[in-house]
């Protein structure tokens, strides 16, 4: 398999930047509709090959090819097919440099980062990999004489999969290992920003022996998402990307008789108590504000400061910010380039906006000097101080770089400030009081939340997801919650009148 950056699944152009394809029946398949995209790596500015966008047509064909795939699929056996999981595992393990190497270029994230990422996919692999585990159902004896009960689930049959930029592996195997293991088969739409990660994801499928048509990637922009949304044979969409769009994927999908879950953006609080170590404090904020520019869903961006402890934290944490390096996240940098130059632009103006409505810049990174080509997506870590509730910088989900610092007199003002909020995905709070941690974990309402802890992303047998306006649908990603979303449900209630004989068969048992 060749495996570095637009060498695989690639159309040799004269002259040109490459032309990726798409992933159909286990095979590339080169555009047809004639529209593309740019691919940029946001380091440089450079544009490194162009992604096709499906049409409808296509969109059919991909489906097609996957409901074709289905049968055969679900059919195979659990340890048949939990065995090409465990080989995806192997293969993911001993290649996971070149997976963080491709995030980085179409990206931006540091390598380290980038690394992370597919090590937080890798966990939802090895979850998956326990399918047999997780499908067992439940059996009565003698619910009534001589009748007995059992439950099973089945798979759903072909699935989508819709997934954001900042997470080109991560995210996406939030979903594929659970469906693939569970019995269904996929059609994966990625960001068109950073199309790479998912072919290469396709390219080592198809080496870990996964039978084609079970794994499609089909790229492009919001004529896929509606075709996969509209498709009478898609029977579920797993949706993640910015609030707006989750809403219509969820509001299109469940109105054509799809099962969603769509998962939205986020506007994560960091709440410090008066009594927390200030110490751990500033560090976390750093790394949970700056780690990968920002662009996470659990990144934080607004710190309530409870108490007095304002100046003090505020003065901790610029000090570590001006010391971080933004560059080039190929070279040992800090936190790489925002995805494209109007992120860059879109977040700057934000800073602009808090300025003129009264926050203080404590730290500036509009005109940062980036260890890394001019011509990138740079901003770096910027620290805003007294943001206010009625500020964009505060109300709107900024995606970047950017840490608010938002000062209250009491506890009970930080958690009412972050109830109100109307988005839920992450929170956290920062004390060494056990009792206030169990009032806020209590009283919070937000889907995941950090004790001392500020990116608290759930290990995979957990399950991923936020509340309010940051999850549409009841299923989050992943764990128990993921087994059922990608499962359905039968209860079988049954009644034999004689007995019967299985033949003789002195053979150890084995599974087939
Ligand atoms: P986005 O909403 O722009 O795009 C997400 C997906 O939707 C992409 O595949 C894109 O091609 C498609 N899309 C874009 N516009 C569309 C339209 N008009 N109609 C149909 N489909 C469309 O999001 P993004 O910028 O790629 O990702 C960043 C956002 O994702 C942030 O808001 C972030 O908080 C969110 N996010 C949320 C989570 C979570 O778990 N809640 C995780 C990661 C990212």
């Amino acid at each position: 398999m060749s495996s570095t950056l637009h060498e695989t699944a690639t159309v040799p152009v004269d002259g040109g930047v490459p032309e990726l394809t798409h992933w159909i029946g286990g095979r590339t398949t080169p555009g047809g509709s004639g529209r593309s995209g740019d691919v940029t790596d946001p380091a440089t500015g450079e544009v490194t090959a162009r992604v096709p966008f499906a049409s409808a047509e296509e969109v059919f064909d991909a489906v097609a090819a996957a409901k074709a795939a289905f049968p055969g699929w679900r059919d195979t056996s659990l340890s048949a097919r939990t065995q090409i999981l465990f080989r995806f595992r192997e293969l993911l393990n001993a290649r996971a440099g070149e997976l963080a190497a491709i995030i980085t270029a179409e990206h931006g994230k540091v390598l380290s980062d980038a690394a992370g990422e597919v090590a937080r996919g890798q966990e939802v692999v090895e979850f998956a990999c326990g399918m047999p585990h997780l499908l067992k159902g439940g059996a009565t004896e003698n619910a009534s004489t001589g009748v007995d009960v059992h439950s099973v689930r089945q798979p759903l049959g072909v699935v989508g999969i819709i997934s954001p930029f900042n997470f080109p592996a991560m995210v996406p195997m939030w979903f594929f290992p659970i469906a693939i293991a569970a019995g269904n088969t996929v059609v994966l739409k990625p960001s068109e920003k950073v199309p790479s990660a998912a072919l290469w994801m396709a390219e080592l499928w198809r080496e870990a022996g996964l039978p084609e048509g079970v794994f499609s990637v089909l790229h492009g922009d919001k004529v896929v998402v509606d075709g996969l949304l509209t498709h009478p044979d898609v029977r579920s969409i797993s949706f993640v990307g910015s609030t707006p769009i989750a809403r219509y994927v969820y509001e299109t999908g469940t109105a054509n008789g799809k099962r969603v879950q769509a998962l939205g953006g986020a506007k994560n609080h960091m709440v410090v108590l008066p009594d927390a170590d200030l110490d751990l404090a500033a560090d976390q904020a750093i790394n949970a504000g700056f780690g990968s520019a920002g662009e996470r869903c659990m990144s934080i961006s607004a710190l309530v400061a409870v108490g007095g402890i304002a100046d003090t934290l505020v003065s901790k944490i610029a000090e570590r910010a001006r010391a971080l390096r933004t560059g080039d996240g190929r070279r040992s940098c800090d936190m790489g380039p925002l995805i494209t130059r109007a992120a860059q632009e879109r977040v700057s103006g934000y800073v602009d906006a808090g300025e003129r409505e009264g926050a203080t810049v404590v730290v500036d990174g509009r005109d940062v000097t980036p260890d890394g080509d001019g011509s990138g997506f740079f901003v770096g870590p910027t620290l805003l101080d007294h943001v206010g509730t009625d500020m964009s910088v505060y109300t709107d989900e900024i995606f970047g770089p950017v840490l608010s610092v938002l000062r209250v007199d009491s506890y009970d003002e930080a958690v009412a400030m972050v109830n109100a909020n109307p988005y839920g995905n992450g929170t956290a709070i920062f004390t060494n009081d056990g009792g206030a941690a169990r009032r806020f974990q209590n009283e919070v309402e937000v889907g995941m939340i950090g004790v001392n802890v500020p990116v608290p992303v759930p290990m995979a047998y957990y399950s991923f997801g936020g509340w309010k306006n940051s999850l549409f649908g009841d299923t989050h990603a992943h764990g128990t919650e993921g087994v059922h979303f990608f499962t359905r449900g039968k209860v079988v209630t049954t009644r034999w009148l004689d007995p019967s004989h299985a033949g003789v068969d002195l053979g150890f048992p084995q599974s087939s």
